[in-house]
């Protein structure tokens, strides 16, 4: 099969830094959409990934799942894109759309495996799939996303997967006006919650570690702010809220979040995947409480944020890197030192 080489940046091993590298990429089939990136999100994802958090990382891994860019080819079965549209793709590339979860628009829960975007099988040309810290991809017309134009580009990349993360959880579970939510953590995914809550007329309350960001939480339309390591703080909120929102990075104990909830309200989980310090059961029996999960988002619900975004002029604040600079900006996020979400220019990769 034909290829072509792209520029990229990635990693050889858990311990090594990224690096700049070649990377192929298949040419252009009747389904596919062939991408010149623009712009690339960094998220605390692809630090899991690159230092193999998560015990699955195929070496190299070229990160990225947040990616904005042109399209520049197309191929001949292709009738939702053309040349010079403004597109996203997330965390996903391909699914087998025949099980039941693909039929019913959760791409995330293939019940034959979703391909994410870089660290799973490349059924192309074989090896792993490669993320968005490169000059280009060739990506399923089904899995890419159009953006709306009137929105800034850079500011738009995080928004496929900080945005459709965060957006999933408060559109599945119904938030809606009035309703008294917390996101807990402000990093990447915790500054688009806070912002899809306020959008969608929630009282939205900033959960954080980090007092010096109560003003920013503020900023991003957050009505109050509550400093999680405040005991007194945390027990005049006890029992009110409807909703809780969890971006924490690692395992944790989520007793205290717990206690928060009002009777039959629901705390969802998007960071840690590791063992979270043990719950309480009583925490959960008084008040009838749930603890949940939540995976990105659908295809479907992913277009439906974007355009969600498009119509309320919502994206994410963004500092903007350049490709050479990519390691100083993991150890800063590590330092949850960034507002609120890294953005690499690719044109820096292309020079
Ligand atoms: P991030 O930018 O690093 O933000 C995480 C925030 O959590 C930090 O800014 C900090 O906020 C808070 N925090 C960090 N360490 C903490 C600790 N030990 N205890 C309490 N709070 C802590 O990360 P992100 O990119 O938003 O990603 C968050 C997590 O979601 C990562 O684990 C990522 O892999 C995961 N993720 C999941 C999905 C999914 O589909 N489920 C998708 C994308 C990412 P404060 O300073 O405000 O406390
Ligand atoms: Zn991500």
């Amino acid at each position: 099969m034909n290829t072509e080489t792209h520029k990229a940046y990635g990693a050889s091993s858990n311990t090594a830094a990224l690096e700049p590298m070649h990377i192929e990429r298949r040419a252009t089939g009747a389904e596919d959409v062939k991408i010149d990136i623009l712009y690339c999100g960094i998220c605390h994802s692809d630090i899991h990934q690159v230092r193999n958090d998560w015990k699955n990382s195929k070496y190299p891994v070229v990160p990225g799942h947040e990616i904005i860019g042109r399209v520049v080819a197309t191929g001949a079965n292709v009738t939702k894109f053309k040349e010079g549209d403004l597109v996203g793709v997330g965390c996903m590339v391909d699914s087998c759309q025949d099980c039941p979860s693909c039929h019913n628009h959760l791409e995330q829960f293939c019940e034959n495996g979703t391909i994410y975007t870089y660290n799973s099988p490349d059924k192309h040309l074989g090896g792993y799939t490669y993320g968005g810290y490169s000059t280009g991809v060739t990506v399923q017309q089904d899995f890419v996303l159009k953006v709306p134009e009137n929105i800034d580009a850079k500011g738009a990349a995080p928004l496929l997967c900080a945005g459709i993360t965060t957006w999933s959880p408060l559109s599945h579970w119904k938030v809606k006006k009035g309703d008294k939510v917390g996101i807990i953590g402000l990093g990447g995914l915790g500054h688009m919650g806070v912002k899809f809550a306020n959008a969608l007329g929630a009282h939205v309350v900033m959960i954080t570690t980090s007092p010096a960001k109560a003003e920013d939480a503020k900023t991003l339309g957050a009505h109050e702010v509550l400093i999680s390591k405040d005991a007194e703080a945390m027990k005049a909120h006890a029992n009110s809220f409807d909703f809780i929102l969890n971006t924490v990075p690692v395992g944790h104990d989520v007793n205290p979040y717990l206690s928060l909830l009002k009777i039959d309200a629901t705390m969802v989980m998007v960071g840690a995947v590791e063992p979270l310090e043990a719950v309480n059961g009583a925490g959960l029996i008084r008040g009838r409480k749930r603890i949940a999960g939540s995976l990105i988002g659908g295809i479907k619900e992913t277009q439906e944020m974007l355009d969600f975004c498009g119509e309320h002029n919502i994206t994410a604040d963004v500092e903007m890197v350049n490709m050479q600079d990519v390691n100083n900006a993991f150890e800063r996020v590590i330092k949850a030192d960034v507002k609120y979400r890294f953005v690499i220019d690719m044109e820096s990769l292309k020079n």
